[in-house]
Parts: C-alpha cells; sequence; structure tokens
C-alpha cells in the first residue's frame, strides 16, 4: 500500500472470460485504481467496457469463465491492517466482506429477497457477519436507519412495498451495516427518476461524511459522476484511460474519450443539437491494435495505430493519450 489513507490499491489487474476454443474476452487490462480514506471516485465508460468486471475483480467475485490472470488487490481495514484479497482463505474472505469491502450490485432486488421482510436482511447480515444477539442486532439496525434518516417502519415490510428509491437507499444502508472501509456500488441510480437519484447520491455522501467510509460507484452516467464523485476513473475497452479530479475533468477533459464522453452531456445555454460520440466501442475479444479508442478518435495520429499509449502524469491526473506525451 502506497499510503496510510489508501484503502484499496488495485495494481496491474487484468481478467480475462476464457470462453473456450481460444476465445479470451480481456474485460480488464492491466488496471490500477486506488482510492483514499473517505473518499468516493466515480468509475465511468460505455456499457460494456469492463466496469462490472472490475467491480466483481476487487470483491474476488470470481468465478468461470472469469479468470484474474494478474494483478494485486489490496485492502486496508480501519485499524489499519492490509490484506491481499487474493491471498486470504475463504473464511477469511467471508470476513472481510462486509467488514472491509462490501459490493452493491445492480438492481436492487437482486439484493433483497422479495418473499422476505427488510428485517430478516439485516439480521441476515448480522448472523453471517456480526458477534451480536438478535435483540442487539436489531437496536443496532434501528439506530443505523434513523442516522440515516430511513423511517424504521421499512424494516416490516417486504421489498416491493417500498420506492424503487427508498429500496435503493435500504440497500445501501444494509451494505454498510458492518462499517466497512470501502463500498462498490455498481449502477446504484439506473432506472431510478431525478428525485430518488437525488436522494441515492445525498445518502452516499452523508455516509462518506459520518463514518469515513470510501466509495466506488459505477455508472456511465456522467451526470451522477458529476455530482457524487471526489475523482472521476473513465473505463474505454478494458482499460482505465483518464483519472482526476472529478471537477477538473469535467472542466479540461484531456483525453479524448473523455472529451467525448463530456461533450455529449446537455448543458443549460449549451448548443441545441448535442455531440455524440461516434462509432461503437471494440470488441474486447479482438479490440484493436495501438491505442484502443484510434478508430473512434478525431486526433488520431500514425502511431497511435500501432503503439499503445502509457499512461501519462498531466497536471494532478493521468491519462492514456500520446497526445500527453509532450505536456
Ligand atoms: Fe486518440 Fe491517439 Fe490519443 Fe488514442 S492515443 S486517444 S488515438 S490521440
Amino acid at each position: 500500500m502506497a499510503a496510510d489513507n489508501v484503502v484499496l490499491d488495485c495494481s496491474n489487474v487484468t481478467a480475462v472470460y476464457d470462453l473456450g476454443y481460444n476465445v479470451k474476452v480481456r474485460a480488464v487490462d492491466n488496471v490500477s485504481l486506488t482510492v483514499r480514506r473517505g473518499e468516493i471516485v466515480g468509475l465511468a465508460g460505455e456499457s460494456g467496457c469492463g466496469k462490472t468486471t472490475l467491480m466483481r475483480t476487487i470483491y474476488r467475485d470470481v468465478t468461470p469463465p472469469l479468470k484474474v490472470v494478474s494483478g494485486v488487490v489490496r485492502l486496508q481495514a480501519k485499524d489499519g491492517e492490509v490484506t491481499d484479497i487474493y491471498q486470504v482463505s475463504e473464511s477469511e474472505l467471508k470476513k472481510l466482506r462486509a467488514r472491509v469491502i462490501s459490493y452493491i450490485p445492480q438492481g436492487s432486488m437482486s439484493v433483497l429477497n422479495p418473499t422476505s421482510r427488510v428485517r430478516s436482511a439485516f439480521l441476515e447480515v448480522f448472523q453471517k457477519y456480526g458477534e451480536v444477539g438478535k435483540d442487539e442486532a436489531l437496536r443496532l439496525v434501528k439506530a443505523r436507519l434513523k442516522e440515516l434518516g430511513l423511517r424504521e417502519s421499512i424494516l416490516a415490510s417486504y421489498p416491493h412495498q417500498l420506492s424503487g428509491g427508498m429500496r435503493q437507499r435500504t440497500v445501501i444502508a444494509l451494505a454498510t451495516i458492518m462499517n466497512p472501509s470501502i463500498v462498490l456500488a455498481d449502477e446504484p441510480t439506473s432506472a431510478l427518476d431525478v428525485v430518488y437519484q437525488r436522494g441515492v447520491v445525498e445518502m452516499i455522501q452523508n455516509i462518506r461524511n459520518m463514518f469515513g467510509t470510501s466509495f466506488i460507484v459505477v455508472s456511465h452516467d456522467m451526470g451522477l459522476h458529476y455530482q457524487v464523485s471526489d475523482r472521476i476513473a473513465i473505463m474505454y475497452a478494458g482499460k482505465i484511460i483518464e483519472v482526476g479530479r472529478t471537477d477538473d475533468v469535467f472542466r479540461e477533459p484531456l483525453h479524448p474519450y473523455t472529451e467525448g464522453l463530456i461533450n455529449s452531456l446537455p448543458r443549460i445555454g449549451g448548443p441545441k443539437r448535442l455531440e455524440g460520440l461516434s462509432g461503437l466501442p471494440p470488441s474486447l475479444a479482438n479490440p484493436p491494435p495501438g491505442c484502443r479508442f484510434h478508430p473512434r478518435c478525431p486526433y488520431r495520429m500514425e502511431r497511435c495505430l500501432v503503439e499503445e499509449p502509457p499512461s501519462f502524469k498531466v497536471r494532478g491526473r493521468e491519462v492514456a493519450c500520446w497526445l500527453m506525451e509532450a505536456k
């Protein structure tokens, strides 16, 4: 771990879907990412660029055909203990989950059992990971709901009786009930209207402020990243191509792909006709040589077709583009 305040250090990780017949999809290709204590990092990019696979890799939720072929994922607990998630036994992994790292997959209904009341979901977490009895667990859950501004009455509800926004906020409360160091939230606002989205964003920021919890928020929605994240990492075709402070990246995107994503956002007083990104992301089974963005890049040069750009450090940012070499 580079520093005491780093809770996640994901270093040179490559994960592939081995589909047999020599077909290997490199969904995560030599990715490095760090998250500091109490930081909200947004992970952005078009669908299919590897965001969810990266989250599953960090959480060690890796089952065939997915394989992690290289790299290290280190986590730092609140007491300072550093663990390589791929070096622990299954029983240690169980302890690590919820207490150090928690994962909220896409879709709140996939987390909550539709046939059980919400109370059961919370008690199950304590049964699995906690060291207290049922009465004490229930007392802690009620206290936490109060801290987060959620009604105690949701505990007696079935998931379908809650609105989409309340269900998502309940899932976030559930994922953070054991005070993990870091939470991986995959598309936490998808399918929610803007009012409910706002509630989810505020809740994530409140949890960070109250408990020092770090988050990686995965979304293809750049507007959400602008609202919620301190730093943003942009992923394209299995690679992270730009990382920087969210304000800086939105004010002056440096990678041409980031520029395309930001130009496609509607703005008050902006152009009526938005400039979308032309073309489609490449197949990860057979990505183009050189810079993977070159078939869609308006600035491509000869070398972009054959040489893969390294990550250049530019004004506090990391940008994988040859245009940054001279900056
Ligand atoms: Fe475009 Fe070349 Fe930069 Fe890739 S390396 S984004 S093709 S200018």
